[in-house]
């Protein structure tokens, strides 16, 4: 199994990472997941899309064009023979002496990128999974996918201590998104989700669910909506790469938290009607994309 160094396949031991990697010392860098199914990569375009946006948005200049790294993805692919899985890719903005300000130009950002197996998890899209509500503490540029995650890990473990699958973020009374996803609620057949504004990660799962809408006359809302509407709502569902539709079929109690006193079940807790019909266009459009 190779991964990817610095636009070179290697192995995974051979590699050196510096201490004064700045990924490695500030999070200073980003990264992206794709999905791969029957050894293809799904919404590819997309990905390596946002993956330049978040470079520009953290002003890091990638030292390859679209092309070239979308065909060293590809390779790497090829090369592992990954099948099902996912390809994890992160630059961080290079090594340099430790100091905050960025560093000079010649000073060239550091790029791996690996595959690993990932079976879809269809049991959990199948029954649905528990979720938490948990304070939103991250910073005001959520839209930037980049490795400084701590306030998702926070949020992740939270999810974790109560036995739960993901924690639905709020900043307070509006919910913005999972830790590692996006949240929707569907109430009387309309989907709700928070805007693509600062405030979350526009997640390409996202992009390809509202797309399906619009094209099946679903009604979609993007609007901020609160903890009491999400409460309220007839279905609840996250979205991510890994985790594809993801239906919350219940939400527990969080001890360290005073807005939901109760365990609640969504719904009759079992994964909606609207819900189901969205992950099978979704399965769809896998096929069409992986498949054919
Ligand atoms: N929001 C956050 C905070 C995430 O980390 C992710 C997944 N990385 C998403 C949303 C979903 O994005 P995507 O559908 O592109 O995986």
């Amino acid at each position: 199994e190779k991964i990817i160094f610095n636009g070179e396949l290697v192995e995974r031991t051979g590699i050196n990472i510096d201490i004064e990697d700045r990924g490695y010392q500030f999070g200073d860098g980003i990264y992206e997941v794709i999905r791969v199914y029957n050894g293809k990569l799904f919404t590819k375009e997309e990905h390596i899309k946002r993956l330049y946006e978040s470079a520009e948005k953290i002003s890091m200049e990638l030292p390859y064009d679209r092309n070239s790294l979308e065909e060293q993805l590809e390779n790497l692919v090829k090369e592992n023979q990954l099948k099902t899985g996912i390809i994890y890719l992160q630059f961080t903005r290079g090594v340099a002496m430790r100091a905050h300000g960025f560093p000079g130009d010649d000073v060239v950002p550091v790029f791996i990128a690996y595959t690993r197996e990932v079976e879809r998890p269809e049991s959990s899209m199948k029954n649905g999974v528990k979720g938490i509500l948990v304070d939103d503490i991250r910073w005001l540029r959520c839209d930037i996918k980049s490795l400084n995650l701590l306030g998702n890990i926070l949020a992740k473990q939270e999810a974790a201590n109560h036995g739960c699958f993901e924690a639905i973020q709020h900043r307070s009374n509006i919910v913005t998104e999972g830790s590692s996803s996006n949240a929707f609620v569907i109430k009387n057949g309309e989907l709700w989700t928070h805007p693509a504004t600062n405030l979350i990660l526009n997640g390409i799962t996202r992009r390809v669910i509202l797309d399906i809408c619009k094209e099946q006359g679903i009604q979609v809302i993007e609007k901020p909506f609160t903890v009491d509407e999400l409460l309220d709502a007839d279905e609840i569902f996250i979205s991510s790469t890994t985790s594809e539709i993801m239906p919350i079929v219940q939400l527990a109690k969080n001890t360290k938290s005073d807005i939901l006193l109760n365990e609640k079940t969504i719904g009759d807790g079992k994964p909606g009607q609207l819900t189901r019909k969205l992950q099978e266009l979704f399965e769809k459009e896998i096929e069409k994309q992986c498949y054919s």
